[in-house]
């Protein structure tokens, strides 16, 4: 059997973009990407609420080497983010790369050929030597499973899953939870709705975001002089590095953030008991910090009322929380998150002697060295594994040092013959999750708040406990004395000899 394609990608949001990107720079043509939608963008192209946008800044929410001096504004919304994400895709000739509604249901690895076979729902087979995961850990909607909820005559729908037939302009309308995603709809819708209650379960910390238009006079000037654009990157990557210093434990950094998010507060805020309901009580960056400069104001609004009591069911007209009040209304919009932290995928990822990945990281938390490689996995890279995300800068700039990472994995596969393997050495794995937990220690995430990032056993699988700084070090230099090199039984010859 041939291997198809030197590398397979699943997914075309940004990490498998990232990836694809990397791939076609370096002159690599060999690849396939399998995306199981009709089109690229992965969550960018899914969430299509009212007032989506991205909370961090967009010149350094893009590709380094794909810096787009047309932003309308710092903080893009999701129709210009989605629109830079196709037009890097056109101008890099990478849609021919692209296997539309391909749905992966099975990646196993062929021990004895030494390379992945990827099948999708439509029925393909493919193999490839190399097999990259960019599917992201924000795809999986969580709805808790209120009682009642089935009684209920409105409408009601998931903030990722936005029903667009549904005009929510008049209605009676209720947003569940205080997250990113809601604080952004709630702003939004609450000047067309008749009536918006907004449910919190835990008030968050918002801090402002400064979001201002880009003239077209300092588009014309990032675009005539590319050093500006460098430069507007590193500044605000160095801000957020700043930011991020308070939560690795730096308190004074940490109590001037939280300072200025509730003077905030204070200045926006009017009514006293309001402001003392949306009083954040845990530490700045437990949970993700939202960044918004219209969430607070929007309270001030007469058809605008904040619940925090608890609920307690659904009934066929609304809402029944725990003091004994009935909230009526024709619409709920969950604005409840993400299953992120127990890592699961659509696809069954088989290891060598069968292993399955998912189930050994339900049963112990998912693990992988530097976020990047897991053991028994060989040749299978994670973009976005676990423990790489952030609470303070782009992932995307994660995602790039995760790739930089892999490109020298592939380097080396190419240059060590045909057909043979990586696979990380456990006590490599082990060595580096245990270096990882102790990191935890004294950061802000160690400070107990209940959050995405943390597992049902308390576990934080999802967080870089570090700088994006301390990333790029140690992910720098790809080291083969970490890994078992292998020779399958069998010679795979390739279809697509690799560029050397
Ligand atoms: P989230 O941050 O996890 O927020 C979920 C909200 O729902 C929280 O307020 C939570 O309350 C509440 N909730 C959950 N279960 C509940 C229950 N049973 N009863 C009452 N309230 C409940 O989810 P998200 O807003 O969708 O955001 C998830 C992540 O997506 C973000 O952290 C971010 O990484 C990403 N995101 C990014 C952007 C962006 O601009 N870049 C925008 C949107 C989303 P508790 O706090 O009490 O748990």
């Amino acid at each position: 059997m041939e291997a198809d394609f030197q590398v397979g990608i699943v997914g075309a949001g940004f990490a498998g973009l990232v990836a694809a990107l990397r791939l076609k720079k370096s002159g690599r043509d060999s690849f396939v990407i399998f995306e199981r939608a009709s089109e690229v963008g992965g969550t960018w192209r899914d969430n299509i609420y009212p007032g989506c946008a991205c909370d961090i800044a967009s010149p350094l929410y893009s590709f380094a080497d794909e810096q787009n001096p047309e932003w309308s504004q710092l903080y893009s919304e999701q129709p210009e983010i989605l629109d830079y994400l196709k037009g890097v895709v056109s101008r890099n000739k990478l849609y021919p790369h692209i296997r539309f509604q391909s749905d992966v249901v099975e990646a196993r690895f062929l021990e004895e050929e030494g390379c992945w076979l990827v099948r999708d729902r439509q029925g393909n087979n493919t193999t490839v030597r190399m097999l990259l995961l960019g599917m992201g850990p924000l795809n999986r909607p969580y709805i808790p499973a209120f009682p009642g909820l089935e009684e209920f005559k409105g409408n009601y729908f998931h903030s990722s899953a936005w029903d667009t037939s549904y005009d929510v302009g008049g209605k009676k309308v209720a947003v569940i939870g205080t997250g990113a995603s809601a604080i952004q709809i709630i702003p939004t819708i609450a000047p067309e709705v008749a009536h918006l209650t907004v449910l919190q379960r835990t008030p968050a910390w918002v801090a402002p975001r400064y979001d201002r238009k880009f003239s077209r006079f300092s588009r014309w000037l990032l675009k005539k002089a590319p050093f500006l654009q460098r430069l507007q990157r590193e500044v605000i990557y160095r801000a957020n590095e700043l930011i991020g210093l308070g939560f690795i434990g730096h308190k004074i950094i940490n109590r001037l953030f939280a300072y200025l998010s509730l003077r905030k507060l204070r200045k926006e805020v009017k009514d006293p008991a309001l402001r003392e309901k949306l009083t954040p009580n845990y530490i700045i960056g437990c949970k993700r910090i939202l960044r918004s400069d219209n969430y607070y104001p929007t309270f001030n609004r007469q058809n605008v009322k904040l619940v925090t009591d608890r609920i307690e069911r659904f009934t066929p007209e609304g809402i029944l929380t725990a003091d004994g009040t009935e909230h009526q209304l024709d619409a709920v919009v969950f604005g409840t998150g993400f299953i992120a932290a127990d890592i699961d995928f659509y696809t069954k990822i088989l290891g060598r002697n069968g292993r399955n990945l998912v189930a050994e990281w339900k049963e112990k938390g998912a693990e992988a060295f530097l976020g990047t490689t897991v053991s028994g996995f060989p040749n299978l890279a994670l973009i976005l594994g676990p423990n790489t995300g952030l609470g303070h800068n782009s992932v995307v700039l994660m995602m790039e040092v995760q790739m930089n990472y892999i490109m020298q994995y592939i380097h080396y596969l190419e240059k060590n013959g045909k057909g043979l393997y990586l696979d990380v050495k456990e006590q490599e794995q082990l060595a580096y999750n245990e270096r990882l937990l102790e990191k935890f220690k004294g950061t802000v995430w160690a400070s107990g708040c209940r959050s995405w990032y943390v597992n049902k056993e308390g576990k934080n699988t999802t967080l870089y406990p570090r700088l994006v700084t301390a990333f790029k070090r140690q992910m720098r230099k790809f080291d083969p004395a970490a890994y078992h090199l292998v020779q399958p039984r069998v010679n795979v010859p390739d279809k697509n000899p690799v560029k050397a």
